[in-house]
């Protein structure tokens, strides 16, 4: 069973003294810590006690290969935001494609009337989650070169703490103690090597950021796409829950091309179901490629963000509807001989894409 140590929870703030024994016992937690977690954000790297976490935690943990020997994880905040608009994307498709099954198996609703509504009130909120999803995710791939630059050029001695910026004094007037040389000096003692420099040991620590630190958390974050794992498990494990309805329906219903009995009224079910979770990686898939050609347009060629935000999005729908066409027009009438390859072809397509996608970026990886 794994024990987790979340410091801004474990170390209690209602108690003075419990406080202090908390902070002080800080270094203690992270030296017997296997694997150091960073939710990161773009302040975190100013601050100087996520500095002072980060020093404990390499201070035996760089090995002579310039590797760590120990895991340092850096998850950015934002990407949560970007999942959850991603499950939210999800949800939209579902239930447009509920829309299509009533449609479909209900002969006596008008197909047409019902399908221009749902466009209606479905239609703008795709456009809503896209155009949000793009630019948060330009937003995060720009956030992680300012990240890289921030490493880069990372300096403990400019992160900020509360005393200093209260002039050590409460508001009271009380003096308060300085904890930047508290902490500087528990630097001291653990990066220092013999050197005329009195503040080598500082310069010392700043190196092993700017260089091992930011070696790793490239590699490990890239261009900024999220990791496959997670964009698997919020697109790819939902629609595992809706198999069983839809080989009940297969079984039940009555689908509207039957022409080659029971095992293939199931099989027309299964492969119309198992096309939406392959669009909604597509989706996702054409929106990091947005992110990407979005940040480059505003970096490159000065586009403001309204503007790339725009040309963006008509090149996703442009793209997503073309896939989309092709699949609708090679799969209708849904005949057996046609709607199985159209379905096996999509999903090459989409796997593909993320096999390319998730291999470029390794070998980016590797190059940084
Ligand atoms: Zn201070």
């Amino acid at each position: 069973m794994p024990t987790v140590f979340l410091d801004c929870v474990c170390i209690a703030q209602h108690d003075e003294e419990l406080k202090k024994a908390g902070i002080q016992a800080l270094g203690g937690f992270l030296t017997q810590s296997q694997e150091l977690l960073i939710l990161w954000s773009p302040r975190t790297f100013e601050r100087l006690w996520c500095n002072f976490e980060l020093a404990c935690f390499l201070r035996q943990n760089v090995a002579s290969s310039g590797k760590f020997q120990k895991r340092i994880r850096l998850v950015p905040l934002s990407m949560a935001r970007l999942l959850g608009l991603a499950g939210l994307t999800n949800l939209w498709l579902w239930l447009a494609w509920l829309v299509w099954v009533i449609i479909e198996s209900n002969a006596f609703l008008p197909g047409l009337a019902v399908l221009l509504a749902s466009v209606a009130v479905l239609g703008p909120s795709l456009l809503g989650q896209l155009s949000l999803q793009t630019y948060l995710g330009m937003r995060q791939m720009q956030d992680f070169l300012d990240l890289y630059e921030q490493l880069g050029n990372f300096s403990v001695r400019s992160a900020s703490c509360t005393c200093c910026l209260m002039n050590h004094q409460t508001t009271e007037g009380q003096r308060i103690l300085c904890d930047r040389q508290q902490i500087f000096a528990t630097i001291k003692r653990w990066y220092w090597t013999e050197n005329a420099d009195p503040e080598h040991h500082l310069d010392h620590f700043d190196k092993v950021v700017q260089t091992q630190l930011l070696s790793e958390v490239k590699s490990a974050l890239g261009i900024g796409i999220p990791p496959l794992q997670y964009v698997i498990a919020m697109l790819g494990v939902p629609p595992l829950t809706l198999i069983p309805p839809y080989m009940h329906m297969g079984i039940t219903q009555t689908a509207t091309y039957d022409i080659a009995g029971p095992w293939w009224q199931m099989m027309q079910w299964m492969m119309m179901a198992i096309h939406v979770p392959a669009m909604a990686f597509l989706i996702f898939f054409i929106n990091m490629f947005g992110w990407h050609i979005g940040l480059q347009l505003r970096r490159k060629h000065f586009v403001s963000m309204p503007c790339s935000l725009c040309l963006v999005m008509w090149l996703q729908l442009f793209v997503l509807g073309s896939v989309w066409c092709t699949f609708a027009y090679f799969s209708f009438p849904k005949e057996p001989w046609r709607l199985i390859p159209a379905t096996c072809a999509l999903w090459a397509v989409v796997i593909g894409l993320y096999l390319y996608a998730y291999r470029h970026l390794a070998k980016n990886q590797r190059k940084t």
